[in-house]
């Protein structure tokens, strides 16, 4: 443990003057953290996506604190004032409805604002979908792509799923239950129904799934069914292309033929033709 790592920990918190972005549970309230509570209880004001949802939270916790509201309908409107307030030393914070705020949720925004106004923001960490469906996947989770809810336009809809099947990476993708079928079907023309995925479907929830382990499966798995829920999807990336085998081989033919008394130009002819490429081509590897 290093000193920067205790000191960090000597701060009183909520302090005066810093935006907080707290993050809050994507189904199971038990998973709303001890610091998150601390700092819902003792911040000047709680900015929040809605405050009907806000308030299930403070009422399960017992805790009363001022409530805004602060979502993507108003935000224009309501970022300066908080600024403002946070310029006269209030202590704030951003809570969306479910999870991380500034995930696919209000609040990258401020805090792109709030950044460059000179104002610190902390992160109080919480659930997050994404990371909560890519852990459980089982599927590589040291690298990937997070693409959030692809776009509903058709055509810059197909270009994402297109890199999708060409990424080497994990990807995670949020969709609604109503168009789940819609994107399998999409996937599968894209990736072939053997691309491993699973479907995480209420995460945290009473009725937590985890629908796998490839497209084809997870189509027949939901094929008759009405799909309810909130939904991640998690997509293997392909495998790592090797360098071209071939190359190796050819350099290795060459080597034989020249080793048996071929010259090179002879040995790169008799290749060239061999394996349908030009001579330069022959050259170029050697
Ligand atoms: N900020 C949130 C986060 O940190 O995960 C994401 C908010 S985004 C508006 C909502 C989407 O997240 C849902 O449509 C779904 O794709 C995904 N999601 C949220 N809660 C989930 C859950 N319990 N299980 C599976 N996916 C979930």
């Amino acid at each position: 443990m290093n000193n920067n790592y205790l000191l960090s920990h000597r701060k009183e918190e909520p302090e005066n003057g810093i935006l907080y972005m707290v993050g809050t549970p994507i189904g199971n309230l038990n998973d709303m953290s001890q610091r998150a509570l601390n700092i819902l209880k003792n911040v000047s004001l709680v900015a929040c996506e809605d405050t009907r949802q806000t308030k299930k939270i403070m009422n399960k916790f017992n805790i009363s604190n001022q409530l805004i509201s602060f979502n993507k309908h108003n935000s224009s409107i309501k970022t300066p004032k908080i600024v403002k307030d946070l310029k006269e030393g209030k202590s704030i914070a951003i809570v969306s409805d479910a999870g991380m705020p500034g995930i696919c949720d209000p609040g990258e925004e401020i805090a792109r604002s709030v950044k460059s106004e000179g104002i610190d923001i902390i992160c109080i960490p919480g659930a997050c979908a994404a990371i909560t469906a890519l852990v459980s996947s089982g599927l590589p989770s040291s690298s990937f792509v997070f693409e959030g809810f692809l776009p509903k336009k058709q055509i810059d809809r197909d270009k994402i799923l297109l890199e999708i099947s060409k990424n080497e990476k994990t990807t995670i993708i949020y969709e609604s239950p109503k168009r789940l079928k819609k994107l399998l079907k999409e996937l599968f023309e894209l990736c072939g129904g053997e691309r491993e995925i699973v479907v995480a479907r209420e995460l945290t929830k009473k009725f937590e799934e985890h629908v796998g382990n490839n497209i084809n499966n997870v189509m027949e798995f939901f094929r008759d069914k009405d799909i309810i829920g909130e939904i991640t999807i998690i997509v293997k990336g392909i495998q790592k292309r090797n360098l071209n085998p071939n190359k190796f081989i050819i350099k290795k033919d060459l080597n034989d033929l020249i080793n048996a008394g071929l010259s090179l130009s002879a040995a790169s002819k008799y290749l060239s033709k061999r394996n349908g490429l030009k001579k330069s081509e022959i050259y170029k590897m050697i």
